[in-house]
């Protein structure tokens, strides 16, 4: 008898870094729950977002498109659920489907939630503290905190359910975003201990593009008070403030994942108690990476790895060999087409990514990506980082700050000279040193710009003009 069309329980919170999760080998921190999927399934090393921002990453996600085709390319563009996602054609399947917790695509009209039988979500990023919820568009506020209560929802959504039909189920963390609460259990947590500091934190953006140095979001300088919570002690030095700062925000940030750490906990024990453990496909992973301190950062944004980089870890006992790893290359874009195919459901023609389960089981498909394409939009808004779009194969990277808004909505009108930067990922993991202008790395220059190129067209993109004269 064949298997049942197995249930899938998608968990991604937001701005959880893989880095601060110990199935990847965390430094900072220990995740015992979310460690449990890692352990009862596989672990994806080169996870990446195609676009480093939230709205952008969830669209993607949803469509199985690149956002030049979603047209969600900044924070500012909301989703028009006119569009075909994952979740739609589940529920066309006979799937029972909710979304709970965070949305941020926009909220009325072409942009509530559709192809869900229940949704229930945070507006825009939603509040750590007694949260107001839309409830199939009905505004209500939730009394708690907001991890505890999208778990909870959860369960009341899973125990309604009906039975006899599978499930697609959305938990949506607000958490661990920025103002980064913590909640009253875990507000002491890492009180006394110092959080070791990440090797790049003294980054001086040298041997690197303009963006880098431009880009506002450092951990000494450019932090709001709501987000430090306590006033900076006097007297300190700026090496001192700064490593002040950082306590301050990490262990915050760490607190807040401590707490979806033991909600994630309570999801699998609840599939544990419920029998559903062996036909649930459990996913954990977050819209993008973070900067954890990392080059002198918060945020995310940039191309750089930290931020590039998702983390992705699923279980699913009838399929996957437990404590596995994946190190082959695999997308947000990705994800929507992998769950079309476990539940039985050809991928669309529109869809861009292709379904990754034969990697679940180890085997490598001919052709098979190993290189991938991103692009950030929003230029100069909210903290200065400038419009960009590069290729990563496995050992490079390749970045084009085009520094241009283009128009779009959200991104700033004022375009700033155009700059390349290229990194060995080998020779230097931290990218720390661009060697775009080395003469050892010509070759190098010129195939990875042939990639690009071939990868915009692939996906339907285009270079920027500024490029143009340039071009083969
Ligand atoms: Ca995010």
């Amino acid at each position: 008898m064949p298997n049942p069309r197995p249930n899938i329980l998608f968990i991604m919170s937001d701005d959880h870094a893989s880095h601060a999760m110990s199935c990847y080998g965390s430094r900072i921190n220990q995740t015992p729950n979310v460690d449990r999927i890692a352990k009862g399934g596989m672990r994806f090393d080169n996870c990446f977002c195609t676009n480093s921002i939230c709205g952008p990453s969830r669209a993607t996600i949803l469509s199985g498109t690149y956002n030049h085709v979603n047209g969600v390319t900044t924070l500012t563009s909301p989703m028009d659920n006119r569009q075909t996602t994952f979740p739609k054609l589940l529920q066309g399947e006979g799937y029972q489907t909710a979304v709970i917790g965070k949305w941020h695509l926009g909220h009325g009209g072409m942009h509530d939630p559709t192809g869900f039988d229940y949704w229930t979500v945070l507006p825009g990023q939603g509040l750590y503290h007694n949260p107001i919820f839309y409830d199939m568009g009905h505004e209500t506020t939730v009394e708690g905190y907001v991890t505890d209560i999208i778990t909870d929802r959860c369960m009341e959504w899973l125990d309604n359910r009906d039975p006899n039909k599978p499930f697609c189920l959305l938990c949506h963390h607000k958490a661990p975003h920025r103002p980064w609460e913590p909640d009253e259990k875990h507000a002491d947590l890492y009180e006394d201990i110092d959080i070791p500091e990440p090797p790049t934190m003294w980054d001086d953006y040298s041997n690197r593009a303009s963006a880098a140095r431009e880009a506002k979001m450092r951990i000494d300088r450019d932090f709001r008070p709501q987000d430090l919570k306590q006033p900076v002690p006097e007297g300190l030095s700026p090496e001192q403030d700064k490593r002040w700062k950082y306590q301050r925000y990490i262990k915050d940030y760490l607190r807040c994942v401590a707490s979806v750490d033991d909600n994630v906990g309570r999801l699998l024990d609840y599939l544990d108690e419920k029998g559903l453990a062996e036909d649930t496909i459990v996913i954990y992973t977050s819209d993008q990476g973070f900067f954890l301190g990392d080059h002198g950062w918060y945020d995310k944004r940039f191309m750089y790895e930290e931020s590039l980089r998702m983390p992705f870890i699923i279980r699913y006992p009838r399929e996957i060999e437990a404590g596995t790893v994946c190190s082959d290359m695999m997308l947000n874009v990705d994800f929507a087409p992998t769950f079309l195919d476990y539940a039985g459901i050809e991928a669309p023609r529109e869809f861009q990514g292709c379904s990754f389960r034969p990697l679940l089981t180890g085997d490598f498909p001919e052709g098979w990506q190993t290189t991938m394409y991103y692009r950030y939009w929003m230029h100069l808004a909210h903290h200065n980082v400038y419009a960009h779009y590069g290729v990563r194969t496995l050992q490079h990277k390749l970045i084009y700050y085009y520094a241009d808004g283009l128009g779009q909505p959200g991104a700033v009108d004022d375009p700033r000279p155009p700059e390349w930067e290229l990194f060995d990922l080998e020779q230097d993991p931290h990218e720390m040193k661009n060697v775009y202008d080395d003469p050892a790395y010509a070759d190098v220059v010129k195939g990875l710009k042939a990639e690009l190129h071939r990868l915009q067209k692939e996906v339907g993109d285009e270079s920027h003009p500024s490029e143009l004269p340039i071009r083969d």
